[in-house]
């Protein structure tokens, strides 16, 4: 049986694809039927690799700089996202980035990358889409809503991480924002939720798994017993952004494989 692709005749954008989650979600998005805005920081060689990898397997998608923590070329990136494909359905606030200090080392400088990335960035992405969708005609709507936005939050929206305040505090903020915008805008049919991922293997973490002794001591955190893959978090955001999820709304979806039940506690605490 043949079924129609979930996110057939979409328009996504999704930031800091060119690696990790956000190349998974593109690939994913592409694969469920949208045309897909590969957005990328400063590696424009792997954003023009997946948007060929992508174009190999039949999709659509383009690639576009931009960095998420400019207000000037986050709209841009709308802009340009419209000139190629007529229109914004989806977007997934993914970008996200990691300056790790104990905080009597952490400097402004640390805090403010991590806060001007996690946060602004996302809010920058998320408030140009409502623009966006509130701009769109209504009939040409491939959705029941009028366009939907997905953050990329973290376990460490809720889960303390010492060594990593700025990113903590970041997703903190992620998690209100997500929950905020989503009673603002609901009545408009415009649905906000978030991703909360685990530990993914991809380059932002990569020594928490590079070796067998570090794979060991994070699976201690993990009771599925196994390290997550981009795959996994891309699942949920194809269904966050689809019709699927038409009344779920001001949601976060941790994938995580249990790492946020409080592993500790497994062995009667
Ligand atoms: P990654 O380093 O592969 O991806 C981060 C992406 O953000 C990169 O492509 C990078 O170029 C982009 N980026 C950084 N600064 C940017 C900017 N100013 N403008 C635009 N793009 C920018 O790591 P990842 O694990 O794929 O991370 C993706 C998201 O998932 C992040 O928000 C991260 O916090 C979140 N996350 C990851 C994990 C994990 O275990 N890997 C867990 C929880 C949450």
């Amino acid at each position: 049986m043949n079924e129609t692709p979930v996110l057939k005749g979409h328009s996504a954008i999704v930031t800091g694809a060119s690696s990790g989650i956000g190349a998974g979600v593109a690939r994913a998005m592409a694969a469920a039927g949208a045309s897909v805005v590969v957005n990328y920081h400063s590696d424009a060689d792997g954003a023009n690799g997946l948007v060929r990898r992508i174009v190999g397997d039949g999709g659509t998608a383009i690639a576009l700089g931009a960095d998420v923590s400019d207000e000037g070329e986050v709209r841009k990136l709308f802009a340009d996202a419209v000139s190629a494909f007529g229109r914004v359905d989806v977007v997934v606030a993914n970008s996200g980035v990691q300056q790790d200090a104990a905080i009597g080392d952490m400097s402004l400088d640390d805090w403010r990358k991590v806060i001007d990335v996690n946060l602004t960035g996302q809010f920058l992405c998320m408030r140009e889409a409502v623009r966006q969708f509130r701009s769109q005609p209504n009939g040409a709507r491939p959705a029941r809503s009028m366009g939907a936005i997905v953050a990329m939050s973290s376990v460490h929206e809720l889960i303390p991480w010492a060594g990593h305040v700025n990113y903590a505090a970041a997703k903190g903020g992620v998690r209100m924002l997500t929950r905020s915008l989503a009673q603002e805008v609901a009545s408009e049919r415009i649905r906000v939720n978030a991703v909360a991922p685990g530990a993914i293997r991809t380059p932002i973490n990569t020594e928490a798994w590079d070796t067998d002794e570090a794979l060991a001591k994070l699976l201690r955190l993990i009771p599925y017993g196994r390290i997550g893959e981009p795959e996994d978090v891309a699942r949920a955001a194809v269904w966050l952004a689809s019709d699927a999820a038409d009344y779920v709304t001001g949601t976060t979806l941790f994938v995580d494989g249990g790492m946020s039940l409080y592993p500790g506690f497994r062995d009667n605490g």
